[in-house]
């Protein structure tokens, strides 16, 4: 068996200075290593406390013209080129230094951040690359025309058609995603906007930055650039680029084949969250056959040291694991004798969803705990959104119950992704927020 890749960052800091497309200003973007399993990371410099935004789906803000990422109220516009040579050029693991809203445009293209990356070196960490494998065929559509498929492969491939307005410059190109054909074949092809997008930005003087110095401007029948055209194709190029950059928002590599026709952000960004979806769901049922006695779990007596909740509410059996510090396991037997099968519904025993809701807020909290080390804090169930209950629960089943924390800020405040499930089936799920309160 081959040797498994193995993730990358970058080996020392690199960094350039440009001009940022909306203010105009000068932006200065610098390269950091990072450890193994961080990901990207962009930190604005130019704030207070320097916040970090991961580059993640959970993320995404908007995707206009290009796309943004944020966390509260802090952003970071314009990132999908930065994040395509990355992903495209293998670092993993790097945290993007910026002291603007937005990375240097440099000439529209991935180029300049693909010789950043080569200036800063690609080297190999400990770990092993996380892969996503499309296992079955998916897709997204959206009203613009846009189709994005996915299909199983063991490479990354992308085959993508672009059109413009009435189908003028139609392109097609199809390829496999590695470092050496995206350095040649993708990085220098540059943005290309229709000049009747862009009258009105202008006129509102949104792009400040802009000029034919980092775009094609297509007008009618006419191309005007700065320099000749890169590559007869050069359009559907770009949006090769665009489409690596917006998934490379999953966290993780693909294999598996993208067939787009008329890509753009938005539809990107669809595809990415339906990734990035599925991935959670497949994790969650991957639970183990058995289930576990103590090992690193706790038992019945340590779980009830943690929460506070009592018969008939306890709505936890055992936690059989914790994976890291984010992720925990629990089990739930459910049988004839839950008090609350007497009234739900006589002779038609069913588990109230709402019962199930609160068994994923137990596990969260314990998941909490764990994280916070605290007792002085406790945890409050804050909020449940995206709930969904997908099939029944019956007197006999054994609930999985996994909770993943998807954000925390600071000791405020933290939001989870919990799912239930039963023989392999996803039978409810919900993101649910908590908040921490003196006791
Ligand atoms: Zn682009």
């Amino acid at each position: 068996m081959a040797a498994p890749e193995l993730q990358q960052t970058v080996g020392k800091i690199a960094g350039f200075t440009g001009t940022a497309l909306h203010t105009g200003e000068k932006a200065t973007l610098t390269l950091h290593p990072a450890p193994v399993d961080h990901g990207i990371k962009f930190k604005r410099k130019d704030l207070q406390d320097e916040p970090t935004i991961d580059a993640k789906v959970e993320n995404l803000k908007t995707v206009e013209r290009s796309t943004t990422i944020g966390e509260g109220s802090v952003r970071v516009h314009t990132v999908e080129h930065v994040l395509a040579a990355l992903s495209a050029m293998g670092v993993d693991n790097a945290l993007v230094e910026m002291d603007a809203n937005e990375p240097p445009i440099g000439d529209g293209s991935a180029q300049p951040y693909v010789d950043l990356i080569k200036k800063a070196g690609a080297t190999a960490q400990e770990e092993p690359r996380k892969f996503f494998d499309v296992r079955e065929p998916m897709h997204v559509e959206a009203k613009t025309g846009a189709l994005l498929v996915l299909l199983p492969d063991d490479k990354f491939r992308i085959s993508c058609t672009q059109a413009g307005p009435n189908n003028k410059f139609t392109q097609f190109l199809s390829m496999e995603v590695t470092p050496a054909a995206f350095e040649c074949e993708i990085a220098p092809a540059r943005t290309f906007v229709y000049y009747e997008d862009v009258e009105p930005l202008m006129d509102k003087n949104l792009i400040k930055g802009g000029s034919l110095e980092n775009a094609i401007v297509v007008r009618g029948e006419a191309v005007l650039s700065k320099e000749p055209l890169r590559f007869s194709d050069e359009f559907v190029r770009h949006k090769i680029l665009d489409i690596i950059g917006d998934l490379a928002l999953v966290g993780r590599r693909i294999r598996g084949h993208v067939v787009a026709v008329k890509p753009g952000h938005s539809a990107n960004a669809e595809l990415a969250r339906a990734l990035a979806r599925e991935h959670t769901r497949r994790s969650a049922m991957s639970a183990p056959r058995a289930i576990p006695i103590g090992d690193s779990g706790l038992d019945t007596g340590e779980v009830m040291k943690i929460l506070p909740h009592r018969y008939p509410f306890l709505m936890v059996d055992r936690v059989i694991g914790f994976e890291g510090e984010n992720k925990i396991t629990a089990i739930k037997s459910i049988t004839i004798n839950e008090p609350f099968f007497q009234g739900h519904f006589p002779g038609h025993p069913v588990m109230p969803g709402v019962m199930q809701v609160e068994a994923m807020a137990q596990v969260a909290s314990i998941l909490l705990f764990k994280l916070t080390k605290t007792s002085s804090r406790v945890g409050y169930f804050m909020s449940a959104d995206e709930v969904k209950f997908r099939k029944p629960v019956f007197p006999g089943d054994t609930i999985f119950i996994h909770a993943e924390l998807t954000r925390a800020r600071g000791n405020r405040m933290a939001k989870t992704k919990c799912y239930c499930v039963v023989n392999d089936a996803v039978v409810s799920e919900g993101e649910l927020m908590f908040t921490f309160l003196d006791k």
